[in-house]
């Protein structure tokens, strides 16, 4: 471990907006917190930051919740569990942050701001014109509210701006990049209570995780441009301020930026949607942030690919994360969620393929054979949302095109040929009781023989009119399994249907 990794028992907390999504990058902060709450025996806060009322949605802070649950990320204060610093919503706390911020305005180190939207608005355009930085002009520094009234761009509406300093530059030690510092002059005095009494991120987010007593402030790089106001707060407050670490972003295969528009994983629910199991992502996030070597590797270095909460834990730097941005390689989780449905019971993949099914409009009690059909496909799914598309074949006939038949290279008489014989090894097999997958193997194989299909591409193409006839499908697990499982009736009545096509479409031809 490196000297940046806390050992004494830390505070952290997860802060999030309740806008009614769950960013990925959220999850990668919570389960930060949630390894080194849990490494160094400290405690992790949820705490909502609902301070923002246009932002607010309905349902939003349980979805947080059951986002994190589905995860395995426990947490042990917060609003649904309480604790010694409740209430954990802002929305509950609104005197602690106005009464922190007249203090502010008090000592001077804030002040009030009447500038209308309008004018703001102006503003910004006229330093957008000029290429200079976004920046309130501070046009009500040091003015009365009459003296404001009487000068242009007025509201009655006031705000509560933070008074950044000229000079000089704010330095910080982030525990994941190292000492980070900010010329002062190039600051914002940002606003710290809106006109409606309700405070800003920038001032709550201050008061709470001084309040509550967090040790490590742990969030997304995209507020590292926030934190020198935040320390400028805790300065003029005559606070500590905590540690503060910014994790790096999380990027897209072109190594940009990932948007919640064009990137639906950017959305945890997409994870719980696509059929990702818990454990494969809560492991695929765990190797962007953790090194957790392979004990059954004899070279050192080399990293353990399927691991779980308590090893991340066991090996977790909060100092080797490393600051830059993390790629989400989506066929690599597709590969671990793979690997992690392929380690399911059948009983525990049956059970959570269900919802998924249902879904898609089939009953899995409606097929007796439910559990041997998904047997066959627990070695292809990736993705429990592909298991109603690869079991389809097992709950109805599908539809297909009479050439997808007649194999490359064939005729359609010579198709039909072959379906008529094997639909009579069919009907032997059934008649004789050997309905199985070794049974059917050994006929076929025979009859194969028998017709002289000794290579493997004739067989193929037998194989091949007997798999669509059977399944409706060219791809399907191996024949004589799914055969086996989808049962002699099914397959009967299915190969004749198949020999009618063929009839049919011969017929056609020759009119
Ligand atoms: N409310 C902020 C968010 O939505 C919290 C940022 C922080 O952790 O300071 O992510």
């Amino acid at each position: 471990m490196t000297e940046r990794t806390p050992s004494a028992p830390v505070r952290v907390r997860l802060a999030p907006s309740p806008t009614g999504f769950v960013h990925i990058g959220n999850v990668l902060v919570a389960l930060v917190d949630a390894a080194i709450a849990r490494q160094t025996g400290g405690r992790f806060v949820i705490r909502i930051e609902d301070t923002d009322q246009r932002r607010f949605v309905e349902g939003a802070e349980d979805l947080i919740y059951t986002s994190l649950r589905w995860l395995g990320i426990e947490w042990d204060e917060g609003p649904d569990r309480g604790g010694p610093y409740a209430p954990y919503r802002q929305s509950e706390r609104l005197p602690l942050y106005r009464e922190h911020a007249e203090r502010l305005v008090a000592q001077g180190d804030a002040y009030r701001c009447w500038c209308s939207p309008d004018r703001l608005e102006r503003m910004r355009q006229a330093q957008q014109a000029a290429k200079q930085p976004p920046k309130y002009d501070r046009r009500c520094l040091g003015l009365t509210e009459d003296e404001r009234r009487n000068l242009d761009g007025y509201t009655s509406n006031s705000v509560v701006r933070v008074r950044m300093l000229d000079t000089g530059t704010t330095a910080f030690t982030d525990p994941i990049r190292g000492t980070v510092a900010f010329e002062n002059s190039l600051l914002d005095d940002r606003v710290l209570l809106k006109s409606d009494g309700f405070p800003t991120y920038n001032l709550a987010v201050v008061v709470d995780d001084h309040v509550m007593g967090i040790t490590h402030v742990v969030r997304g790089e995209e507020w590292l441009p926030s934190t020198p106001a935040h320390l400028r707060v805790y300065d003029a407050l005559g606070w500590e301020p905590p540690a503060i670490a910014h994790t790096p972003l999380l990027l897209n295969a072109d190594r940009g930026k990932i948007s919640k528009r064009r990137h639906p994983w950017a959305n945890m629910q997409w994870f719980r949607d696509e059929g990702f199991l818990p454990e494969a992502v809560l492991n695929y996030l765990g190797n962007l942030i953790a090194f957790v070597p392979d004990p059954e590797n004899a070279t050192p270095g080399v990293a353990r690919e399927l691991f779980g909460f308590e090893d991340l834990v066991a090996h977790f730097d909060l100092g080797a994360i490393g600051p830059s941005g993390k790629v989400v390689d989506l066929d690599r989780l597709d590969w671990l969620n793979g690997q992690y449905v392929r380690r399911l019971s059948l009983e525990d993949l049956a059970t959570r393929v269900t919802p998924y099914m249902a879904a898609a409009g089939f009953e899995v009690g409606s097929l007796p054979t439910f559990r041997s059909a998904l047997a066959l496909e627990q070695e292809r799914i990736k993705r429990l949302r592909e298991a109603p598309e690869a079991l389809a074949f097992f709950f109805r006939d599908e539809e297909y095109a009479s050439t997808t038949l007649v194999p490359r290279g064939l005729s359609s008489a010579q198709a039909l040929d072959l379906l008529v014989g094997a639909t009579d090894v069919c009907l032997a097999a059934a008649g004789a009781n050997e309905w199985t997958v070794a049974g059917l193997e050994e006929r076929f194989r025979a009859h194969a023989e028998s017709l002289g299909l000794v290579t493997g591409k004739l067989r193929g193409q037998l194989f091949g009119v007997i798999r669509v006839a059977a399944t409706g499908r060219t791809a399907t697990p191996p024949l004589f399994d799914t055969l086996a499982v989808l049962g002699p009736e099914v397959v009967a009545r299915r190969l004749a249907t198949a020999r009618a096509i063929l009839e049919d479409s011969i017929l056609v031809a020759v009119q």
